[in-house]
């Protein structure tokens, strides 16, 4: 079933269009990417599905409703979260007090303390740190905060914005598996990344973007075959 399907979307920059005619379809419990260059339109894109800000045309549904109409805190609250890049935690609060600030939402707020600990569970490390000042962690920790904290706003589908960026190869790898497992314990996600490899290798589906254009699609380990993106993005 389709958790969330974008059709016919352009946005602008003023006079300059970033996002050309996307469509895209994402099926609920999937792991899906979009990858591309530095500028292709990831982020936008991102910043399209969870409202911040607003296409020119277009329709995004999700769960068979249409959003267009609604702006990102209604979004949150029906299951979008997005983990923007570069983490934004507030550093001098402890991780928990970081992870606690998710649960904003009314729902999200009841459940908090069971949520927590199904945090705890995924992201162990994190209960270890919990009392640490989220500024005192390394990047890679950083990093596993800020999914945490999208956990704990209950989502539907997660969008998560290049979470690899600035991260060792071996903390990235340790990265991409947690995401996975919140993916096979039941939540979609939709992730936006530079590594091409690592990200379709894990995906189910992929899309790559250029210059505001889907310019391919189709599952993680056919794209790895298609000659034109290895050429394009694998240097091979
Ligand atoms: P990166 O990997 O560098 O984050 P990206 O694929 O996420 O790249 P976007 O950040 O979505 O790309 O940028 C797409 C295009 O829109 C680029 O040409 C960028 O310069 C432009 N752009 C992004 N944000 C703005 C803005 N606030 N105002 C004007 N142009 C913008």
């Amino acid at each position: 079933m389709s958790l969330l399907r974008v059709q016919d979307l352009n946005f602008y920059y003023g006079d300059l269009q970033a996002l050309f005619n996307i469509e895209m379809d994402i099926e609920e419990g999937r792991l899906t990417t979009i990858v591309g260059a530095n500028a292709a339109g990831k982020s936008t894109l991102l910043n399209t599905i969870s409202g911040i800000i607003r296409q020119r045309s277009g329709s995004i549904k999700f769960n068979g409703q249409n959003i267009e109409g609604l702006p990102p805190h209604r979004r949150v609250e029906i299951g979008i979260i997005q983990i923007p890049e570069g983490r934004l935690l507030f550093p001098w609060m402890t991780v928990e007090e970081n992870l606690e600030l998710g649960a904003f939402t009314p729902n999200a707020r009841i459940l908090r303390k069971k949520n927590l600990e199904r945090v705890y569970d995924i992201l162990p490390l994190l209960k270890e740190r919990r009392k640490q000042r989220a500024g005192s962690l390394s990047g890679g920790e950083q990093q596993m905060c800020a999914i945490g904290r999208g956990l704990m706003a209950m989502p539907k589908l997660l969008m998560l914005d290049e979470p690899s960026l600035g991260l060792a190869p071996i903390i990235v790898q340790e990265m991409f598996e947690t995401i996975q497992n919140i993916n096979k314990e039941g939540t979609t996600v939709l992730l936006v990344e530079q590594n091409v490899q690592w990200a379709l290798e894990m995906a189910h589906q992929g899309f790559v973007l250029e210059n505001g254009h889907i310019i391919l699609e189709g599952k993680g380990s056919e794209l790895l075959q298609n000659e034109y993106l290895k050429k394009a993005y694998l240097g091979i």
